[in-house]
């Protein structure tokens, strides 16, 4: 599909336009702002196969996984329906000494929101963001990846189908250039997904606003496996965890490192797994293609280099049948010294390692700037917990990955290189949100004490307001009244 490429004044129109509804949309009380989510989510159920067919005539994943990407869609929205009263509802606050005032935290939506998206996820990665920011009553302008403009295109018309007022969702496609238009068109917020080394750029041109953002990054993620896990599901989830997407997941498993008694089993039931998958671009595949050349190329660059310089493929290594078809591939005897170990793969390709212990583990799983996502396998849960805890790392499976996604609840984040900010739970709902405070007055006095010109007594207040609140109960209240009756006496 053919689209324009816009340049900053397409840009900042479509910035005005989504304003524009933007205003109506934030005045609607939040229960008609949900109750027309609720049947977005009901348009994306209707329309799932055609959401999953542009999804995968872009990125030619299996048909299961592109119909996943509703699912998550839908389910995320439903969560907010539920969760968002609770979140942006009107709090009082207590009003702390000034007992004649009243004061209340309101929940203010930015205004319009930015997505700057990748390709990896084209559906989950725009819904991430044009739900929580519609929900809490921005307008959104999102930016899809060059590679994947098609299938963003679809939510406005998806949104229209739902009943939500035109214009509000606004879609702008292009190249970087774009992207980087979009943070100098006046966006109250932006919101990027995408690697690290774009993240630093999008940073710098928002610094200029200052715009504030949210940074949702690379990783480069690991696995433990301990002596006491059960191995054959250790070895099939870390596959899935390793493959999905053909690896091209933020929160893949690129790393294992595996307790030295069991390294070879484990080694030997990974490789299995993975030769086991039929990898190809048919709707039926399990392991489909790399989304581009580009993609191709680092994969291809990151093995070779990693088998010139010692380390081995226990399975895959090589091309598979079909365009940009790379094999599932199991890489052993690596060191530090191969990007493979250190640089984000971000294709069908993941390292096993041994370790001597737990702690070693811990140490070189968190060895690189990422901080992303982990798993832990083991059999006693309490040990697994425990070193879950040691990780650098926004979210950590026991048993088990890739199912954050499945939980709407969890909100997605990361450390270090992996960025800041969270996407999905309600921290994800409050990222589109600003307080707005309100202190009202409550009985209109011609002065208060404090104010100019200042006086004795505006003095005795404020020692006395020190008195009652630094101490607690009865004593505090004692001292308070001494020094506003003028007895308490400079210290
Ligand atoms: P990129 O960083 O290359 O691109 C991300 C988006 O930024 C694209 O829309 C891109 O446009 C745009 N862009 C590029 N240059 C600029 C610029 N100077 N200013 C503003 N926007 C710009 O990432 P990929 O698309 O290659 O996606 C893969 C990366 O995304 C991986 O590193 C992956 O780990 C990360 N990711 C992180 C997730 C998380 O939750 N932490 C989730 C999913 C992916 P264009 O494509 O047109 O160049």
């Amino acid at each position: 599909m053919a689209v324009p490429v816009h340049g900053p004044d397409e840009v900042r129109a479509a910035v005005a336009t989504s304003r524009a509804a933007q205003a109506g949309w934030a005045r609607r009380p939040v229960r008609e702002r949900l109750r027309i989510m609720a049947r977005l989510a009901a348009v994306l159920a209707d329309r799932k196969h055609e959401i999953a067919d542009r999804v995968r005539a872009e990125t030619g994943k299996p048909r299961i996984e592109a119909l996943a990407e509703v699912a998550v869609s839908a389910d995320l929205i439903r969560f907010y329906v539920r969760a968002a009263p609770g979140v942006l509802r009107r709090r009082r606050v207590g009003s702390g000494w000034l007992l004649h005032r009243s004061a209340r935290v309101e929940q203010e939506p930015y205004g319009v929101i930015g997505a700057i998206t990748p390709w990896n996820y084209p559906f989950i990665l725009v819904m991430d963001c044009v739900t929580p920011a519609l929900v809490a009553g921005n307008g959104v302008v999102v930016k899809p990846s060059e590679f994947t403009p098609s299938t963003a295109l679809l939510v406005p018309e998806l949104g229209r189908a739902a009943g939500l007022p035109d214009g509000l969702i606004q879609v702008v496609t292009g190249f970087g250039e774009t992207g980087a238009a979009l943070i100098g068109a006046g966006v109250d917020k932006v919101s990027f997904t995408g690697s690290t080394a774009t993240g630093r750029k999008v940073m710098e041109a928002a610094a200029k606003g200052p715009t504030p953002v949210t940074m949702e990054l690379g990783g480069k993620d690991p696995a433990i496996v301990l002596a006491d896990a059960d191995l054959a599901r250790a070895a099939r989830g870390v596959a899935y965890g390793s493959f999905f997407n053909a690896g091209q997941t933020c929160i893949s498993v690129e790393r294992v490192f595996v307790e030295r008694s069991v390294h070879d089993a484990f080694v030997e039931r990974l490789a299995e797994e993975a030769g086991r998958l039929r990898a190809g671009s048919g709707p039926d595949a399990d392991v489909g293609p790399l989304v581009n050349e580009r993609q191709m190329a680092v994969v291809e660059r990151q093995v070779a280099d990693a088998v010139a310089r010692g380390a081995v493929a226990r399975s895959g290594g090589t091309h598979g049948d079909g365009t940009r078809v790379f094999l599932p591939t199991v890489l052993t005897g690596v060191t530090d010294a191969m990007a493979v170990q250190t640089e984000e793969t971000f294709g069908p390709v993941v390292t096993v390692t041994p370790v001597a212990d737990e702690a070693e583990a811990v140490r070189l799983a968190n060895g690189t700037g990422y901080g992303l996502f982990a798993s832990v396998w083991t059999g006693d849960r309490a040990r697994g917990l425990r070193v879950a805890r040691q990780l650098r790392a926004g979210g950590v499976s026991l048993n088990d990955v890739l199912s954050h996604y499945a939980v709407p609840g969890l909100p997605m984040g990361g450390r270090g290189e992996s960025g800041f900010g969270s996407r999905r739970g309600v921290e994800g709902l409050r990222e589109m949100v600003r307080p707005r405070t309100l202190l009202v007055d409550r009985f209109g006095f011609g002065r208060e004490v404090w104010w100019f010109p200042y006086a004795p007594a505006g003095e005795r207040l404020v020692e006395a307001v020190t008195e009652w609140r630094a101490r607690r109960g009865f004593a505090g209240l004692w001292r308070a009244a001494r020094v506003l009756l003028g007895r308490g006496g400079k210290a």
